[in-house]
Order: C-alpha cells, then sequence, then structure tokens
C-alpha cells in the first residue's frame, strides 16, 4: 500500500509556465523517499500540491488513501510538512509555537507534547525564548518539531538542510532517520546527490516536471 500515490499531476501557473507535465509516482509505506532534482524541476510544486497550498491543474494525489486535491482538509491528519523557507512566527517562542500547533490540532496534552518535540529536536533549552533569534539550523529544527505535532504518519521536507551548516546538516539527518525506524514515512526533496544517497533507500528523479528515473537507491547509484 502506498503513503502517497500520485497520477498525471499537472501544473501549470497562472502566466502560463508548465511546472509539472504529468507526474506518475508511488510512495510505499514505511519508505524513506528522495526527489531529487535541480533548481526549477518542479519538486516545491509538487510538495505544495501535496500541502494543500498550490492547486493542481489535473491529476490526482491520494495521500493515505484520500485523493487531498480535491479536498485538501482530507490531508490534514496524515501529513507534516517541513516548508523550505524559514516561515515561523518570529515573535512567538518556540515552545508557544508547538503549543499553538497542537491546539490547532486538538492534540491533548498540549504543553507535555511541545516539550517532548523540543527535546527531541534538541530546543529545550531555547523553549522560551523569541523564535527570530533562532540559527538557522535551530529554526528549521523547530519546523520539523512543528510538522510532527499531530504525529502524521508521513512526513515531508522541502529541502531539508537548505541552509543547514554541516555539523546540524548531520543532526538533522540523524533525527530523520530516528523518526523513520520508529515507522514514519518520509519525504524530502533535495537537489544534492549526497543528501538522497545518505538518506533514502528510493529515489525519485524529477526533471523539467517530469519524472525521469525511479528506483531502489543502490540501483539507481549503481547505473548512474
Ligand atoms: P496558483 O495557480 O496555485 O494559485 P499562481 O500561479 O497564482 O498559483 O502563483 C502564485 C503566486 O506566485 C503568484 O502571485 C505569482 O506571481 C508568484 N510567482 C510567479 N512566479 C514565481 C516563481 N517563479 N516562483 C515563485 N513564485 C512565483
Ligand atoms: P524546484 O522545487 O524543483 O526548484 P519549483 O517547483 O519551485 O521547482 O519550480 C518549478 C517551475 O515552476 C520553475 O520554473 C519555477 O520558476 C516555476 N514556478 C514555481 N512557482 C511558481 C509560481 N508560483 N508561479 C509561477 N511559476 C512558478
Amino acid at each position: 500500500q502506498s503513503a502517497i500515490s500520485i497520477r498525471g499531476l499537472e501544473k501549470t501557473y497562472a502566466g502560463g509556465k508548465q511546472a509539472l507535465r504529468g507526474i506518475d509516482l508511488e510512495i510505499p509505506r514505511g519508505s524513506m523517499f528522495g526527489l531529487l532534482g535541480p533548481n526549477g524541476a518542479g519538486k516545491s510544486t509538487m510538495i505544495n500540491i501535496l500541502a494543500g497550498l498550490v492547486n493542481k491543474t489535473a491529476g490526482r494525489a491520494d495521500i493515505w488513501g484520500f485523493d487531498i486535491t480535491d479536498h485538501p482538509r482530507n490531508a490534514k491528519a496524515s501529513i507534516g510538512i517541513v516548508p523550505q523557507e524559514l516561515v515561523f512566527d518570529a515573535f512567538f517562542t518556540p515552545f508557544e509555537t508547538l503549543e499553538l500547533q497542537a491546539g490547532l490540532f486538538g492534540v491533548p496534552k498540549a504543553k507535555r507534547r511541545s516539550m517532548e518535540l523540543l527535546r527531541a529536536v534538541h530546543l529545550e533549552d531555547k523553549a522560551h525564548v523569541y523564535s527570530r533569534t533562532l540559527s538557522g539550523g535551530m529554526k528549521r529544527r523547530l519546523l520539523v518539531a512543528k510538522a510532527l505535532v499531530h504525529n502524521p504518519p508521513v512526513l515531508v521536507l522541502d529541502e531539508p538542510t537548505a541552509g543547514v551548516d554541516i555539523e546540524l546538516r548531520q543532526q538533522l539527518w540523524d533525527y530523520v532517520r530516528t523518526l523513520h525506524a520508529q515507522g514514519t514515512t518520509v519525504v524530502l526533496t533535495t537537489h544534492y546527490l549526497e543528501e538522497a544517497e545518505a538518506l533514502c533507500d528510493r529515489i525519485a528523479i524529477i526533471n523539467n516536471g517530469q519524472v525521469v528515473a525511479n528506483d531502489l537507491t543502490s540501483v539507481l547509484l549503481s547505473t548512474a
């Protein structure tokens, strides 16, 4: 059974840019799946459609069995998205950010859940400072925690280590591996081959709005 099943997905932006030209993709439950491709390939467009932020032009995308392109709210419980941009609540503390998110999702014991997540991403020392004072890597980890508040079965990270320095990148990778080991299906986009190679059991290569390869990492890289 697929965690995410994408069929004939197309996106043409207002202005005529055809960002997705018929994507077909099955992302198996329990996988750690990489969407690899150069800038402008269409990766963020795909993620933003899954997140309900961008409307499709045609096709469908099922998450955990429901097409979310017609009813984006169906995705709410099943998916957590870590956006590429470090957009967050600058004048809220990390603790408040998570508590608010927990409230939005009706997560019980919001305060306890928020502290648990801050510990998981090693931000407990920063729980009560303004989020705008955090480093780039800390902001990224806060966004990971925020995406996980409602314990979604699928976690999608858009360029998770963009702007994150080397040591923090390693920490972030370790944490994503832990989540995967605990049963979360993980999908990440990257334009770094090394990142996909280090983390992912399967890789789809996206170019010019199309899937041009899709295989086990070991198979894909042995023929590359
Ligand atoms: P949708 O059809 O999903 O509503 P739009 O085509 O309306 O999306 O685009 C959303 C906004 O992003 C528009 O205001 C557009 O001007 C802006 N935009 C245009 N080109 C780009 C680009 N290359 N990257 C990011 N945003 C862009
Ligand atoms: P990637 O994430 O792989 O870098 P994107 O999905 O961001 O690729 O972009 C795919 C193509 O669509 C690019 O040519 C980009 O400029 C264009 N694009 C992205 N967002 C918008 C938008 N909102 N409006 C118009 N064009 C866009």
